[in-house]
């Protein structure tokens, strides 16, 4: 019973310390999750913020030479002076390429390089076409650019005469040398990807750079709706090329140009990870310890369990024949007479005793005299051999079995039984015997089972009496008469 009980409180104890460490690793895994996706999504706040200040600074170039282009004075001055009123100094800072004006055939007419520009048509390119079909396009940001070798992003807006019509477009570009400083000055894991994408999901420009992706719509699988709906937020996805599982964090999808942040989810959980298998460690190594501890108790419990149930048994038995002693009889014919006055059925008791034992004795000596009692013991076990009977060793060469549930008729067939077990197996060894006095009797309330006892005990010497070697029975009404 102990040992069950512990071996459930070693269940329910690692199953309760696994269940609050696994609650708290998985809010520790949770709180991972969160302090990545903050932090991701302050990188993408700061890296947007400042792409789109840039953008809008350009962007404002570009108005102020829309806006200029519309000056009748324009028309009166040199062509230097026109090339200072249009172009702000802004446009020749370090990553922002020329400033172009190009007329309704897309050939250049202004450049802020200089005074005499090429002979060169743009009309075949996106951004013109663009313009062309869409008046109120406004800042059309173009995919991404490769021109002699240099990539970049070319901004643009469409120019219109005081009608309102086509009057020429004017583009300018950011390179990507912009993009790589921006990127150069964070410090990223190796597998953290940072990606600006076009309002359609066209990826502009990536870090770690990989040209063959650039101009392709990254948002195709995921698509650029659940971006454009929410400001902020973010989503699982894998890398197109290294096929790496990662979280995408955007923070500002309202401006031109956006921002993902993405990070492996490995590295996300990376510390977490850590953690938990320290945890699991310590908690598996605790959990050995209990186990140990338990098996331990298990062991000492029945150890001693076992130990006490042997010290029962000696306590119990009689040392020579291996039969009940006289202190556990007493005991079960208390319990037995119990049961019989509960039950009101029949309970019945024989004693027997050898006959002419201290002869026996003196002829053959005491160690034979053992051997035999040891004989009687088996013939008497062997006849009265049902679980509820009890047969002990009373003393001397005296026995007793109690028989609950039986008859006088039903007993004195068990009582010759065994005399005639003892008789046929003592023949050839001196032929030792037994007399039996048998009683049986129904109990009432109140009734004392030494009236059962004073009552086989008379019968036995009846049997004496009469010769030995025979049973008698005791009659079972309470004046207990002698029926034979
Ligand atoms: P009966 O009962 O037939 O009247 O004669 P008896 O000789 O058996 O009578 P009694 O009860 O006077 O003698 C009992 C003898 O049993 C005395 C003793 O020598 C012997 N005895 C008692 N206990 C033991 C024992 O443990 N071992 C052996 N070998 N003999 C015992
Ligand atoms: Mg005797
Ligand atoms: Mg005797």
């Amino acid at each position: 019973m102990s040992a069950r009980l512990l071996i459930i409180s070693f269940i329910v104890t690692v199953l309760g310390f696994s269940g609050v460490c696994g609650s708290i690793m998985l809010e520790m895994r949770r709180s991972a999750q969160e302090l990545s996706r903050q932090t991701q999504e302050n990188l993408a706040s700061t890296i947007s913020a400042d792409i789109n200040r840039n953008v809008e600074l350009y962007d404002l170039s570009l108005r102020a030479v829309v806006s200029g282009l519309a000056l009748p004075e324009l028309a009166q001055v040199d062509a230097k002076i026109r090339n200072l009123i249009l172009f702000d100094r802004s446009v020749s800072a370090k990553h922002f390429g020329p400033m172009r004006v190009f007329d309704t055939k897309g050939d250049l007419w202004l450049d802020s390089a200089t005074l005499t520009p090429d002979k060169i048509n743009r009309s075949d390119e996106a951004f013109f076409r663009a313009h062309v079909a869409q008046p109120d396009l406004g800042l059309y940001i173009s995919g991404p650019t490769q021109h002699r070798g240099i990539y970049s992003v070319v901004l643009s807006r469409r120019v219109s005469a005081p009608d309102g019509s086509f009057a020429g477009v004017v583009a300018g570009s950011i390179r990507f040398s912009y993009f790589q400083d921006l990127f150069n000055r964070l410090h990223l894991a190796p597998h953290d990807v940072i990606a600006v994408l076009a309002r359609d999901g066209t990826l502009i420009m990536r870090t770690p750079f990989e040209p063959g992706l650039l101009g392709s719509n990254v948002m195709a699988n995921i698509g650029i709706g659940k971006m454009l709906g929410q400001r902020r937020g973010w989503f699982s996805g894998h890398g197109k090329t290294d096929k790496i599982a990662r979280m995408y964090v955007w923070a500002d999808s309202a401006r031109p140009l956006m921002v993902l942040v993405g990070r492996s989810w490995s590295d996300v959980f990376m510390m977490w990870r850590h953690e938990a298998l320290r945890i699991g460690a310590i908690l598996l190594v605790l959990a050995i310890i209990v186990a140990g501890f338990t098996v331990f108790f298990i062991r000492e419990i029945n150890r001693r369990a076992e130990a006490e149930r042997r010290l029962e048994e000696l306590a119990t038995t009689d040392g020579l024949t291996g039969l009940t002693n006289r202190r556990k009889f007493d005991l079960v014919m208390d319990r037995e007479w119990r049961r019989a006055v509960r039950s009101k059925t029949p309970i019945a008791l024989m004693i027997i005793d050898a006959d002419h034992f201290k002869s026996f004795n003196d002829s053959f000596g005491h160690q034979a005299g053992d051997q035999v009692l040891v004989g009687i013991a088996l013939c008497i076990a062997d006849s009265a051999a049902r679980a509820s009977d009890c047969a002990a060793r009373f003393g001397g060469e005296e026995f007793a079995v109690l028989l609950p549930g039986m008859n006088a008729t039903q007993s004195q067939g068990v009582a010759e039984t065994i005399r005639r077990k003892v008789e046929l197996w003592s023949e050839g060894q001196a032929g030792v015997t037994v007399s039996v006095g048998v009683a049986s009797m129904t109990p009432v309330p109140l009734q004392h089972w030494s009236v059962l006892f004073e009552a086989a005990d008379k019968a036995l010497y009846a049997a004496k009496d009469l010769g030995r070697n025979r049973c008698v029975v005791a009659a079972s009404r309470s004046d207990l008469n002698l029926v034979a």
